[in-house]
């Protein structure tokens, strides 16, 4: 099991999971219901320090302080996009910055999570990839992110969804990641529903296979592409593992039966956009239980990639829905703040005007072109239910 601990050799206690709670404080004679009530403390009573927890004797404190820490990420800043995007800058203990996104829409508020500092996946077209992998996050880094949001939500305001789409490769970090969404799951814990959870990838094949049977989690693919040269190119892992073998074991994994498998497809102008493109996807998916979505690029300063124009975009969803794939666009969301799929990792913290001073209101989008309700999405993935 990893552990984290301090400089003192205090565990980091965000770290557990309820069973390793539980096992760590039977060794120090507490019973069963007392990691349970510490647990609850943790995740859903915000508690800042052992004393915070009242109904805890006043010894066994002293001795959860002595043996424990309890992790917070320090707010750098939050940034506001016009589209009612909010993006969250967050400094870790070693001072790495890291990014959550949230993001509301008419019937949703999700959260964009990360899940390293940086990335080690080198994709052509994300900037996260330009940062290298700096270190993975801990699962109580990564389940901080929402909990601490979730503190400055305005009363009656809930996060619904969380997709693991932020910054990093969520299956490279395995290990912390299992514990970390055991926490989301949990209902003495972040209590978010399993179909409400999406864990993205650029397809670490052994992982997924593994994530599968571990839990029952919402799972996305990022595709990119409908060749292996094509997708070579831009995504270096497939190196590793094949298009073709990525598409047998997401054809082979034991997706329960109201579930399908996600295929993000990031549209780079003059790429992969072609009509070519959008017939050999349709063979590619073929037996798989999947639906599409596709992410017209967000362009960047630094790269020379163009987002295909609008009616291409269209054309290529009409072509994939006709033939029987499902097929949703991705609404570009916080883009004049770097916010949008691929542009995380460079904030300004300069440009940081507040952090929860007031409560957080999220506003969905009152202005937006609403081509096809039905086809339309941003970030709808593992929101089926
Ligand atoms: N590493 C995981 C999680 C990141 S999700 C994964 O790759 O799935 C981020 C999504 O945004 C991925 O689907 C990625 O392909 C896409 N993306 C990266 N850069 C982008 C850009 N500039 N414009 C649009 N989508 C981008």
């Amino acid at each position: 099991m990893p552990r984290f601990t301090d400089a003192q050799g205090r565990i980091d206690v965000k770290s557990l999971t309820l069973a390793e709670l539980e096992q760590e404080m039977q060794g120090m004679g507490s019973e069963k219901f007392r990691a349970l009530q510490v647990y609850k403390w943790l995740w859903q009573r915000h508690a800042r320090t052992f004393d915070d927890m009242t109904n805890i004797a006043k010894t066994v404190r002293t001795q959860l302080a002595e043996k424990f820490f309890i992790a917070f990420l320090e707010p750098v800043g939050v940034l506001r996009s016009v589209d009612g995007t909010i993006k969250f800058l967050w400094k870790t203990h070693d001072d790495w910055q890291i990014e959550s996104v949230l993001i509301p829409d008419d019937d949703r508020l999700t959260l964009c999570v990360s899940s390293q500092v940086g990335c080690a996946m080198a994709c052509t077209f994300c900037l996260t990839g330009d940062l290298g992998l700096k270190r993975h996050l801990r699962p109580s880094e990564i389940a901080n992110q929402p909990l601490q949001i979730r503190a400055g939500l305005a009363e009656g305001t809930r996060i619904t969804n969380v997709v693991m789409m932020g910054m990093g490769e969520p299956l490279h970090n395995y290990e912390n990641l299992v514990p970390a969404l055991q926490t989301y799951l949990a209902e003495d814990a972040l209590g978010f529903s399993h179909r409400r959870i999406t864990v993205s990838t650029v397809g670490l094949v052994p992982a997924m296979q593994k994530l599968t049977d571990a839990l029952p989690v919402n799972l996305a693919v990022s595709l990119n592409a409908t060749t292996e040269e094509q997708r070579r190119t831009v995504m270096p892992i497939t190196r590793k593992y094949s298009m073709q073998t990525l598409l047998d074991t997401c054809r082979d994994l034991p997706i329960p039966h109201h579930k399908r498998i996600t295929f993000e497809y990031v549209m780079l102008g003059g790429f992969n956009d072609s009509l070519e493109d959008a017939a050999r996807l349709v063979k590619l998916l073929r037996g798989i239980k999947s639906k599409v979505n596709l992410i017209p690029y967000n362009e960047n300063p630094d790269r020379d990639i163009k987002r295909p124009p609008e009616a291409l975009v269209k054309a290529f969803q009409h072509y994939l829905v006709t033939r029987g794939v499902q097929c949703s666009v991705r609404t570009t969301r916080g883009i004049d703040i770097s916010a949008a799929c691929g542009q995380l990792g460079k904030a300004d913290a300069a440009s940081v005007a507040e952090f929860f001073g007031a409560a957080i209101v999220p506003q969905a989008p009152t202005s937006c072109t609403t081509p096809e309700p039905s086809t339309q999405s941003a970030l709808r993935d593992g929101a089926d239910a």
